[in-house]
């Protein structure tokens, strides 16, 4: 089952831009007070998450857009599922660490967030879309992140033989999904099964093979060690079987157990709809509403020749 039936309430969760503040400040300015538990927070409190550094829950109903920490961009609106694919490839660090891609990049949550994980990096982050990469722009810009370069252009004709790219060792593949994840805070949820008679199938289809040949283009940089390939989706077809059918076209790339990152988190790829029933255990899913979160999906790629086989 991969939705609750229940109304879910979602927290506000607020990512600290650590580019441009720290915790303590940030906690100070909102005046707010630690609980232990997300059940616990309220107007005035607030929740440290246990999974990603610098990640707060707030009340459902706070809003922060007249806060000025919030218009400085020392907090930025983020739910906690969006902030794993840039917390998995910020702990991806055996081997080298040079530049990274994000190749889908408007609004900028995940460019951002890689920009302050990997401070010393360049983050070229591609955008196709010209009002959107305005956005991204906007955001990056209020973000103080110094190091990311925005590139109007789509990523699947970029050349990865270009010597700009030499030295990109990490990617962050967040390609356009059908959202199906996306619970507003109060939606009611209905289960996968019935989503995906609503949902039209070609639609989905063509999501499919567009999140297959841009995940196979993000395999092609020779130097490049990670690739974490992320969806708001709950659907097969854009998760585990995008991810399954690339790999079973390059034999060079394996599923990262994540036994560094999220060796705890309980809900994996549905082994079902994996080609190899055990690649399931190396995907991340969020189930809409289950501990706080949209519905997600996150699998990290590593090239086993570069980095090794760290996790056999
Ligand atoms: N990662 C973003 C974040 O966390 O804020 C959200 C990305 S959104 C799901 C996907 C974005 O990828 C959209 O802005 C879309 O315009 C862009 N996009 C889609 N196909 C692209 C392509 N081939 N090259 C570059 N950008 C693309």
């Amino acid at each position: 089952e991969l939705a609750l039936k229940n109304p879910v309430t979602l927290p506000r969760w607020v990512r600290i831009n650590t580019v441009k503040a720290t915790q303590e400040e940030v906690i100070k300015q909102l005046a707010l007070t630690r609980v232990f538990s997300l059940k616990e927070v309220g107007p005035k409190t607030y929740y440290m998450d246990e999974t990603i550094d610098n990640l707060i829950a707030l009340d459902s109903e706070v809003s922060l857009v007249s806060e000025s920490c919030y218009q400085e961009g020392k907090i930025i609106i983020q739910d906690k599922a969006s902030c794993i694919p840039a917390a998995i490839l910020g702990n991806q660090r055996q081997t080298k660490v040079g530049n990274i891609i994000d190749g889908c990049a408007a609004p900028g949550n995940k460019t951002t967030h890689l920009a302050a994980l990997f401070p010393d990096s360049k983050i070229f982050a591609f955008e196709r879309d010209s009002q959107r990469v305005k956005t991204l722009q906007k955001m990056v810009d209020i973000s103080g992140a110094q190091n990311v370069e925005i590139i109007h252009g789509d990523f699947t004709h970029s050349d990865p033989m270009d010597p700009k790219f030499a030295n990109v060792t990490h990617i962050l593949l967040d390609p356009s999904c059908s959202g199906s994840g996306i619970v507003s805070r109060q939606d009611f949820l209905l289960e996968d099964s019935e989503q995906d008679v609503v949902e039209d199938v070609n639609r989905l289809e063509n999501l499919c093979s567009f999140q297959s040949t841009i995940l196979k283009h993000a395999l092609q940089f020779p130097e490049s060690r990670y690739v974490t390939y992320s969806t708001c989706s709950v659907h097969r077809l854009e998760n585990e079987q995008v991810v399954c059918d690339v790999l079973s076209q390059d034999s060079q790339w394996k599923c990262n157990s994540l036994e560094n990152t999220l060796p705890q988190w309980e809900d994996r790829g549905i082994p079902e709809y994996c080609t190899d029933p055990t690649m399931a255990k190396s995907m991340i899913r969020c189930v809409p509403g289950k501990f706080g979160t949209i519905g997600f999906f996150v699998c990290n790629l590593y090239h086993p020749g570069r980095v090794g086989d760290l996790f056999e």
